[in-house]
């Protein structure tokens, strides 16, 4: 897409295993700086795996992978975070971080002023100082995804991958991962590759989606388009989830349509509630009119000239007319 400011570019590439099918083949891919990709695909697709081939850590079976880079030392090009738990827990969060600055190290062993200056910076943008002599064993999923992500930050590489670092995370934690390996692609200009199967999220952050289709191959395109395009649809093949309005489909069985009148947040939880509970949305005038109005911030429902100051409530009240 920006070709001037590639990072990675892969030539033809072909990914798999020996023993059986390329997983992918003819891959002809750009990571631009400042970007971070979203490469996305339902499980056993092969996302670990292309990740490996890219970051040099298993061959491929053909094709090229080329690094934009002027240092040779692939450890000073390119940081990884696989999935792999740590499993040395006794060592220290501290000390986890300053392993990632190996490569820069000499026969000594210790670390320089620009060693310590990459490890405040890592610690700072992970925000993670209140973790640094905790054990790997006495910290959460999350604090040590943000860990490892610290230690990757201080390879000070152009390039990151990671391997679903959301995995096993709870939605805060989640949502400020992918903030956080936004800010890092923005501000320092890393292009980092971010594998997951979790389209909500990814949908949400990314710059530019690699999507797992079909064929051997992959789409590559901006999250709005592939939503649109039923790209997405086509790979996930959604039952009962409509991925355009994002919503689970609910099928009404009360045979009763109701108009809602608001706006906003108010109005399309309203709506919400309503489908789940079996009734049909109308926009036009529908038997049913309720009207969401908010004043000081609180919501009030309107409905057959009674008000209502909870969806329960309300919902509870228009059940009776149709049990
Ligand atoms: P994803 O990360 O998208 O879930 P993987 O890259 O882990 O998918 O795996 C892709 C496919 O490759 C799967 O079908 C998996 O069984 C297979 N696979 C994974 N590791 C190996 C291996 N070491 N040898 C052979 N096949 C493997
Ligand atoms: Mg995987």
């Amino acid at each position: 897409m920006h070709p001037d400011k590639s990072l990675l570019k892969t030539h033809n590439l072909s990914v798999g295993y020996a023993t059986g099918q390329p997983l992918f083949s003819a891959l002809n891919l750009s990571l631009a700086k400042g970007e971070l990709v979203c490469f996305m695909g339902p499980n056993g697709v092969g996302k670990s795996t292309l990740l490996k081939t890219l970051a040099g850590l298993q061959p491929a079976l053909g094709g090229t992978v080329t690094i934009d880079s002027a240092v040779e030392q692939p450890e000073k090009k390119l940081s990884v975070v696989l999935t792999d738990r740590i499993t040395a827990t006794n060592m220290t969060v501290s000390e986890l971080i300053a392993y990632g600055r190996y490569p820069y190290l000499d026969w000594s062993l210790k670390l320089t002023p620009d060693d310590k200056a990459a490890i405040t910076d890592a610690v700072n943008r992970t925000r993670i100082h209140y973790l640094l002599d905790k054990q790997l064993s006495q910290i959460s999923d999350g604090q040590l995804q943000l860990a490892m992500i610290a230690r990757a930050l201080v390879q000070q590489t152009p390039l990151l991958l990671l391997d679903e670092p959301t995995a096993h995370l709870d939605l805060n934690n989640r949502v400020e991962i992918m903030n956080l390996l936004r800010e890092l692609a923005h501000e320092t200009g890393k292009g980092i590759l971010v594998a997951t199967h979790e389209l909500d999220l990814a949908l949400q952050t990314a710059d530019l989606i690699w999507l797992a289709g079909r064929n051997n191959n992959l789409l590559t395109g901006i999250p709005e388009d592939l939503v649109l395009n039923g790209a997405f649809d086509d790979i996930f093949q959604f039952k009962g989830f409509d991925l355009k309005t994002g919503k689970v489909f609910h099928k009404p069985w009360r045979n009763m349509a109701v108009t809602v009148r608001g706006n906003g947040h108010e109005a399309r939880w309203t709506k919400n509630a309503l489908e789940r509970n079996g009734f049909i949305i109308s926009d036009s005038r529908a038997d049913i009119l309720i009207e969401v109005m908010l004043a000081n911030q609180q919501v009030t429902w309107v409905f057959g000239g009674n008000s209502f100051n909870s969806l329960d409530k309300l919902i509870w009240q228009l059940r009776q007319l149709n049990p």
